[in-house]
């Protein structure tokens, strides 16, 4: 039964998953293997010691359908978990559609966004393990601002390398971050080779996602007691995400509705995929048949322009050779205000659903997201994300088409966090400062000339 007034539902924490879910499980072919840099050979778990603790590699390459989450993981998710999930009635009416739009919003989290979800979980793997100290990258600092509130709470040090565009343009993550206890470096820094030799053409270099992991995982690499942490993209963070979507599924259920879209944004993938896989599990079975598109922006498009080919997932080429949706591991793109949308490659796992056709993407303009957002923001009260607004912008086309045909569509949004922090952003939009940049094609095609040759 549908129940159409409602607005909300809010589960009870006895109702919170205690299993994380692994597509991998449910997909007709698995997706291609890792090769180790050096040997162009599948990587074995051996070679990703040096940066991750066992545990979290049995996760990267298991095949287990559901993995249990810690009790000492879920008990730090129940600060903020089961999120809500929102009819949004008044956006619905705003927009004059027939369509049924729900979102599932993970701005309830210490971070603003649904990033402690792995970080929680990777940290707690870390200490486990006896690591000492994490490194990472962060653009916009939402990565950041995550890792090091999960490393405080389990007696972790923690170093961030920073884009430094973001650095030098958003110093409120920073200070965030700091808050929490961890140290934060400007990328690219002279604390390492990566980081010496660029600054080396440019002391001001304005970084990137790629420049700043290469630091990260530098650092990990040469310190017995440091590993490396990556907040999107790898198989064992979209796998920590999966609590989204089986809350969702449960909170469908008691709306009485089923999704005929799924719209999330995509960085590396990780908030999509933790609300899509779960309901991707029940279309492979047959039960529900949604469509399920990713968003990504126009300036970082890696499904909708990049090639399917293997790929460093840092500038430096230090890590293994990933099988994605790639612009080109040295691909800067422009400084467009969602930071966590601007990672030259996609998700290998996401990139494998995609070349199947089972999911679908789009491309929008920054503009149109911010557009969204601000309707948004006046009819449902959260100021989302410039990730999310991509979304939301998605669901907006959609609602716009339901009013054409008259069709009632039932559209479901993964609102990935809030934009508390991104205020300056929606000021640029309102004043009239905001462009949609343009990449052109020549652009795209130099950063492709450099990926690395394999066999196969
Ligand atoms: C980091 C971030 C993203 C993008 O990362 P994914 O791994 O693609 O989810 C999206 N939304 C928000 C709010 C973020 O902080």
């Amino acid at each position: 039964m549908t129940d159409l007034a409602r607005h909300k539902v809010l589960l009870d924490e006895s109702e919170m998953p205690t299993q994380w879910y692994n597509l991998v499980a449910d997909l007709p072919s698995p997706p291609p293997a890792v090769l180790h840099p050096g040997t162009g050979r599948p990587a074995g778990p051996e070679d990703f010691l040096p940066l991750f603790p066992m545990s979290l590699i049995e996760q990267e390459v298991s095949t287990e359908r559901y993995i249990e989450i810690p009790g000492e993981v879920l008990d730090v998710y129940r600060q903020w978990r089961p999120s809500p999930m929102y009819r949004a009635h008044r956006w619905e009416r705003a927009l004059g559609t027939p369509a049924r739009i729900y979102y599932k919003y993970e701005g309830v989290s210490p971070a603003g966004s649904h990033k402690p979800n792995t970080a929680v979980a990777q940290a707690y793997y870390n200490a486990k393990a006896g690591v000492r100290r994490l490194t990472t990258e962060t653009g916009a600092g939402q990565w950041g601002t995550s890792l090091a509130f999960a490393a405080a709470l389990f007696g972790l040090e923690c170093e961030v390398w920073q884009v430094g565009a973001s650095y030098d343009q958003k110093p409120y993550r920073r200070m965030m971050i700091e808050t929490f206890g961890a140290t934060v470096h400007r990328s690219p820094s002279n604390l390492t080779e990566s980081g010496r030799r660029l600054r080396a053409t440019d002391p001001e270099h304005p970084g990137s996602l790629g420049i700043a992991i290469s630091e990260a995982v530098e650092v990990a690499a040469a310190d017995p007691h440091t590993r490396y942490a990556l907040g999107s993209v790898l198989n064992h963070v979209l796998l920590h995400q999966t609590i989204i979507g089986q809350e969702a599924l449960a909170q469908m259920a008691k709306f009485g509705d089923t999704p005929d879209v799924i719209v999330g944004c995509t960085g590396g993938g990780s908030n999509f995929a933790g609300l899509a896989f779960p309901f991707l599990r029940e279309k492979l079975a047959g039960r529900i048949d949604p469509t399920i598109r990713a968003v990504e922006p126009t300036s970082c498009p890696s499904l909708t322009q990049g090639v399917y080919a293997y790929d460093f997932g840092d500038e430096a080429g230090l890590t293994p050779l990933m099988k994605m949706h790639t612009l080109g591991h040295g691909f800067i793109p422009d400084p467009i205000h969602a930071g966590g949308l601007r990672y030259h490659g996609m998700s290998p796992l996401i990139s494998h659903v995609y070349e199947q056709s089972m999911i679908e993407a789009l491309a929008l303009g920054q503009t149109e997201c911010f557009r969204a957002g601000v309707q948004f923001a006046r009819t449902e009260g959260i100021v989302p994300a410039p990730e999310s607004a991509h979304a939301i912008a998605a669901a907006a086309r959609e609602a716009e088409a339901a009013r054409a045909t008259g069709q009632e569509t039932v559209i479901l949004i993964a609102l990935s966090g809030h934009g508390h922090f991104d205020l300056s952003a929606y000021d640029d939009y309102l004043s009239g400062r905001m462009v949609d940049e343009v990449t052109s094609d020549e652009r795209f095609a130099a950063s492709l000339v450099d990926l690395p040759t394999v066999a196969g």
